[in-house]
């Protein structure tokens, strides 16, 4: 192809010299405008947000770096107080992408969390404020290895054994909102101080190996493939990678320095290797059917086929997401809700199902815990199974009193509803600690669409 050089250089004539000066003064005056769409395209957009609310209510913040469709986030401060350190690190690391947020490749979203447990922060402990160890609550039974499983007893700093694991895996507030934001996450960076060394998840998991090498070359740290120390208990690295998450724990050697210049080689030597090392998140089959990723991880993070059965349908894909039904619930992906606790929710089938149904209020003065919204109460069984599985989110706030009813399986049962399924009691499965389940409202809300639509294609002949 004949090149604009070639023409300047040989075949230029004033007439064309002319022209050409016309040309570009017309493209000066449009020039600000070309520069600055120019220059929306190449730098990748910040964003502040708030992922969560601590114990205390304290926020829970992330800046955003780029909207790549790999989601890559560091935690920065899990430890509270001792680790203050890797606070600041976080914090100096969002000042640097902030002046330099063209450093973050194309095909990443970086997400930079500068605390996860403010309480502990502000009261200068390793703990949150129920003196729950953040980084021993998480539910680590979900990946392929025993010896990490969750447990109440743990190992903390310097192998000091405390019951500090929390009463039951994932019951803090805090450990709900990591949970929740990496749904849609595939690599996961959760920074802590002071051994001076960098491990990946403990299943073995390639990519985590990997990241966990180049992090600690980079940042001039020892890479080791196990913590060396102890057992390490339902940390966050350990469950990420039961997801898929590509996932490791930088250990500073301080307790007072960020160490920052080491840590953003190390971070600027994974996001460049980030082709390698992450991968978009991946679906899997259950019961012969396809479930799509933020699915698949919320069914399975939030209890899998014990609270929500299996899937019934394939899922109903569509351009902001997708919607699909399982025996107690329909789940819905809501691309729209990335980000925020709601990009995976059940539907209001509790709802749905009752909406001829009136159920008198409850009184708030004999209720052990009264929600105002709805005018409903939760107490004993229910109360407690509903605080284990996150119920607000699962379940969402009671819209009945329990009572007795005829249940799913035909038998007369204690029942209770809520906005998005419902719960029953079954006496016969109490020694085996099983006797709450939620109702087959899915099933239940499939059976009605049937005979609905069954009964409206009868109407139309
Ligand atoms: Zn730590």
């Amino acid at each position: 192809m004949t090149s604009f050089y070639q023409l300047r250089a040989g075949l230029l004539r004033p007439r064309i010299v002319l022209f050409w000066l016309v040309v570009t003064f017309v493209a000066s005056c449009y020039l600000p405008i070309a520069h600055d769409s120019a220059y929306a395209q190449t730098t990748p957009p910040i964003r502040d947000l708030t992922i969560g609310t601590s114990g205390q209510g304290r926020p829970i913040n992330a800046v955003q770096f780029g909207d790549g469709p790999l989601k890559l986030v560091i935690v920065g401060d899990t430890h509270g107080g001792p680790e203050f350190a890797t606070y600041n690190l976080a914090n100096e690391l969002i000042a640097h992408f902030r002046a330099n947020p063209q450093e973050v490749p194309a095909n990443l979203r970086l997400y930079i969390i500068p605390t996860l447990n403010p309480d502990g922060l502000a009261l200068g402990m390793r703990f949150n404020a129920n003196y729950v160890d953040l980084n021993r609550n998480m539910n680590t039974f979900l990946d392929s290895c025993s010896d990490n499983d969750w447990s109440t007893t743990v190992q903390g700093a310097y192998g000091l054994v405390s019951d500090t694991g929390g009463p039951y895996p994932d019951s803090e507030v805090e450990s709900r909102v990591i949970r929740n934001f990496l749904l849609d996450a595939s690599g996961a960076i959760f920074l802590h101080n002071n051994a001076g060394l960098v491990f990946p998840a403990y299943c073995e998991h390639a990519p985590s190996n990997l990241m966990a090498q180049i992090y600690a070359e980079a940042a001039n740290y020892i890479y080791a493939r196990y913590w060396p120390n102890y057992m390490i208990t339902g940390s966050m690295a350990d469950w990420a990678s039961a997801f898929g998450i590509t996932s490791i724990t930088p250990e500073l050697v301080s307790d007072v320095d960020s160490e920052f210049e080491q840590n953003l080689a190390g971070i600027r030597a994974v996001m460049a290797a980030s082709e390698t090392l992450l991968f978009p998140p991946a679906g899997e089959s259950v019961a012969g059917f396809e479930l799509p990723p933020e699915i698949w991880r919320f069914w399975k993070a939030y209890g899998g086929e014990a609270v929500f059965g299996l899937p019934l349908e394939e899922a109903q894909i569509s351009p902001n997401g997708a919607r699909q039904r399982f025996t107690n619930v329909v789940l819905e992906l809501d691309y729209s809700a990335a980000d925020t606790p709601d990009l995976v929710r059940p539907l209001d089938l509790g709802r749905k199902v009752t909406a001829a149904q009136e159920f008198a209020p409850a009184d708030p003065a004999s209720s052990p815990l009264y929600f105002e919204q709805t005018g409903h109460s939760l107490r004993e069984a229910f109360l407690y199974y509903w605080q284990r599985i996150d119920g607000e989110r699962v379940l969402g706030l009671p819209i009945s009193e329990e009572f007795w009813t005829r249940s799913a399986d035909g038998q007369m049962r204690i029942v209770q509803y809520f906005e998005r399924g419902a719960l029953a009691y079954y006496p016969e499965f109490e020694a085996s600690g099983q006797a709450v389940k939620l109702e087959p409202l899915g099933a239940l809300d499939l059976q009605l669409d049937l005979v609905q639509a069954a009964w409206s294609s009868h109407q139309v002949r």
